[in-house]
């Protein structure tokens, strides 16, 4: 049986090295397509492939229909909005995602970019600093979840909204449980996003919540970028000149926004929430696990199409 990594933004060759060892002691032979970067080379390369690993590169219809053999698709990672799961589902290829394999290194660096738009992204001149400070989790998963405990190691006072989380499960981790979304907003000095990009969420992050944030506060996304209304956002921050807006999914309008507000906005130049050695090597050791997992046992943990 074949495991095709095919990655446009490899991993780590640690983590390929860990990969390969699962799948061949599994007595499979694993397949690598790096850095491709026509879609054509994917249609070609899942031609004979029994089993995909993929990190944000996209699973559509097309991808399936030439995959004949194809019985598991996992994405190394979280988020799994690149993948076509109806068309999975018709085709009865199984789908997965690594849930919680990456969120360490994206909690920390939700951290970091509070810390860095607290002291004006490291220029000249005075900061403030996060104690006392409260942060609102928007969606306690397990990212929203790690940033919490980071941030009450700096002495943060903490709210979160999650309607699929019980509030007992919040209290009893010293987080106090939200009323409403807008009651989230309204406290929030720093609203740090954690929620997935779904029909619900797409474009819900506008004008009518950031417009409740208290003075200077400011917004941190290191979830998807589609869950922000981008002309909102940039409406609200030419109104309010004292909120902030830092990402690590960059939107499409960032270039009229560093132009327009600069130092009160700031992207990461590629997506890096995930891009740490530790979550690169168990994020695709996971997805090796998964799918020797499902093959041979028959193990459907993880599945997002049932
Ligand atoms: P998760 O599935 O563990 O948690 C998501 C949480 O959102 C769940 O607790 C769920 O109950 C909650 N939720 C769902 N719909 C909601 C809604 N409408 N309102 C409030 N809460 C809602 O996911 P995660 O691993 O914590 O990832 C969180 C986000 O971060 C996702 O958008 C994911 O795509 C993104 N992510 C980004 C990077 C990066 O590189 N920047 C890496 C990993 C994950």
């Amino acid at each position: 049986m074949k495991v095709l990594v095919a990655t446009e933004k490899p991993f780590a060759k640690k983590a390929v090295d860990g990969i390969r060892a699962i799948v061949e002691q599994a007595g499979m032979t694993l397949s690598l397509l790096e850095k491709y970067t026509q879609k054509e080379e994917l249609l070609v390369a899942v031609a004979d492939a029994d089993a995909l690993i993929v990190r944000s590169d996209k699973v559509t219809r097309e991808v399936i229909q030439a995959a004949p053999r194809l019985r598991i698709v996992v994405r190394a990672g979280a988020g799994y909005d690149n993948l076509d799961l109806a068309a999975c589902s018709e085709r009865q290829v199984v789908a997965m995602n690594t849930p919680g394999q990456n969120s360490n290194a994206v909690a920390e660096l939700a951290i970091g970019m509070m810390i860095f738009m607290a002291r004006n992204q490291f220029q000249p001149g005075t900061g403030t600093e996060l104690r006392g400070k409260t942060l609102g989790v928007h969606a306690y998963g397990n990212v929203g979840r790690l940033v919490a405990g980071l941030a009450k190691g700096f002495g943060m006072e903490i709210y979160a909204y999650d309607p699929f989380i019980p509030a007992p499960v919040m209290q009893s981790e010293g987080i106090h449980v939200a009323a409403t979304l807008e009651d989230l907003y309204r406290r929030s000095d720093y609203l740090s996003l954690h929620i997935p990009a779904n029909k619900e969420t797409t474009g819900s992050i506008g004008q009518a919540l950031l417009s409740l944030m208290p003075k200077g506060a400011c917004l941190i996304n290191t979830a998807r970028k589609e869950v922000i209304n981008e002309p909102e956002l940039e409406a609200i921050l030419a109104q309010r000149t004292d909120l902030k807006y830092a990402t690590d999914v960059a939107p499409g309008n960032m270039d009229a926004l560093k132009a327009q507000f600069d130092a009160r906005v700031f992207a990461t130049t590629k997506k890096m929430g995930a891009e740490t050695q530790e979550a690169n090597i168990n994020a695709g050791l996971a997805a090796a696990r998964q799918i020797v997992g499902y093959l041979q046992k028959g193990d459907k943990t993880f599945c997002l199409n049932k």
